[in-house]
């Protein structure tokens, strides 16, 4: 398939890559020169402005920063210039209530969209292993998973429009939550006296057990290798995981969902990062307690 890629950053520069690997024909656009010049190496076929990019498209891939620049990048440039029976893929983490008018207008104008956040980082973006929800009509869901398949090991169909971003926030702030409790644990662990190894031996074998102990321990030397081991560095920043608490706490006082664990993390995440953290790898938290 011919297919338009927009944003070609530590996300994108290796998702659009994947697609070429798959045989699909990537014309790439981003406003960074040397991301467009990576790209190149990885043969995708350049362009210098988003006009070009979708023209002649089957389908329409993106992955920018906000959703501000996804409405931008959709209103003024792509829709309009991509031929009308291109299927659009925003894969960018925005809000919910921007992907769902993003993507009426889309509609509006005859095209078929769907939102589709990703769960896994750079790592994943490269390897083709990242998890997408993906939210729009069955139609649309068919056909963007064809093309999504390429960069993933799972494409899971969470409903209407604006769904997949419904389905990314809510499991990253119950991610943080489940991250934030395990570093209280561990730390009060060690202060009554327990070793965290011996901790996380009876710990992750009982009802204490979750994914933040077991795949991904905030403790170096405890449980497989995780970003603590490489002093939390790599894996998924702060900076990253406070953008989708933001837009969880945004979304909830929106569906008037109540939410406290979810605001008590976003918070603890807020000071951390403004403490200059934001690099670190969410695990870090545990450095604050
Ligand atoms: P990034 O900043 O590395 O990449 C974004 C790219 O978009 C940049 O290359 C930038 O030049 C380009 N861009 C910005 N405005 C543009 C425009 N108007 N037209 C064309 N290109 C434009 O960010 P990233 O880490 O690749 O993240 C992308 C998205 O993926 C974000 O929404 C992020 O929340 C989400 N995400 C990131 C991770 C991660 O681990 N990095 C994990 C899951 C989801």
């Amino acid at each position: 398939m011919r297919i338009a890629f927009i944003g070609l950053g530590n996300m994108g520069g290796g998702m659009a890559a994947n697609l070429v690997k798959a045989g699909h024909d990537v014309q790439a656009f981003d406003l960074s020169q040397a991301a467009l010049d990576t790209a190149k190496d990885n043969g995708c076929t350049p362009f210098t402005s988003i006009k070009d990019t979708c023209e002649g498209a089957e389908a329409v891939v993106t992955m920018l920063p906000n959703g501000e620049i996804v409405r931008q990048v959709y209103v003024d440039d792509v829709i309009g210039s991509a031929p009308k029976g291109a299927v659009l893929i925003d894969c960018s983490t925005i809000d919910v209530a921007t992907a769902r008018q993003v993507e009426a207008i889309a509609v509006g104008a005859g095209y078929e969209m769907v939102d589709a956040p990703v769960s896994g980082g750079i790592a994943a973006a490269n390897g083709g292993t990242l998890t997408f929800m993906v939210g729009g009509t069955e139609s649309a869901f068919g056909r963007a998973k064809l093309i999504l398949e390429a960069m993933g090991k799972a494409v899971i169909h969470a409903g209407d429009a604006g769904n997949g971003q419904a389905a990314k926030i809510c499991n990253n702030m119950l991610l943080a939550i489940h991250m934030i409790g395990t570093c209280e644990a561990f730390r009060m662990a060690e202060k009554l006296g327990l070793d965290p190894q011996t901790f996380y031996d009876i710990s992750s074998v009982s009802s204490g057990q979750n994914w933040s102990m077991t795949s991904y321990c905030p403790v170096p030397g405890v449980g497989p290798q995780s970003p603590s081991d490489n002093d939390y560095q790599g894996g998924f920043a702060t900076a990253l995981m406070l953008k989708d608490l933001r837009l969880a706490m945004e979304a909830a006082e929106t569906a008037d969902a109540a939410t406290p664990m979810g605001a008590r993390a976003a918070s603890i995440y807020e000071d951390f990062n403004g403490a200059g953290n934001g690099g670190l790898d969410f695990s870090a938290i545990i450095k604050m307690l």
